[in-house]
């Protein structure tokens, strides 16, 4: 079977201070859940200065990387771990687009949002980050 010779992923979703606030974290889950992957970890907590610049810090030399980390710190996230075959394209696709007016209808920033500074949702770009970026945080979420 093609399948079965697939490789499983595991990705790192985050509901960003926003999405948490607003109250969207069950519609977000749910999505995840109803597409068919497996929740492998999950916790609430207020992510600290250090983490955040050490999860975005590829985006150091953005300009708005410092708004970025008050962002990502001005409340508490939701972080996650959710595992399946190709689950790491897969949850770009259901996220949609960085801009949230650029997102397609029917994904989670395209129905949810309308900032790129206030786009709800974090999700690896690589099977690589997934795995980074769930490792980064394991100590603390699982
Ligand atoms: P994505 O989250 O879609 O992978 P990036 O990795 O490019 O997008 O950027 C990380 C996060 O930084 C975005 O989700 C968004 O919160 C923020 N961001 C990106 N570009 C901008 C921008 N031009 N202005 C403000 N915030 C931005
Ligand atoms: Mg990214």
């Amino acid at each position: 079977l093609v399948a079965s010779m697939e490789q499983v992923e595991e990705t790192y979703i985050m509901v960003k201070p926003d999405g948490v606030q607003r109250g969207l974290v069950g519609e977000i889950i749910s999505r995840f859940e109803k597409k068919g992957f497996k929740l492998k970890a999950l916790k609430l907590f207020q992510c600290p200065k250090e983490l955040a610049e050490e999860h975005y810090k590829d985006l150091k030399a953005k300009s708005f990387y410092p708004k970025l980390i008050d962002y990502i710190t001005s409340g508490p996230v939701v972080s996650m771990a959710w595992e399946g075959v190709g689950v790491v394209a897969s949850a770009r696709k259901l996220i949609g687009s960085t801009d949230p007016l650029q997102a397609e209808p029917g994904t989670i920033r395209g129905d949810l949002a309308v900032q790129t500074g206030r786009n709800v949702i974090h999700g690896s770009d690589s099977p690589d980050n997934g795995k980074r970026e769930v490792g980064m945080t394991a100590n603390i979420i699982e």
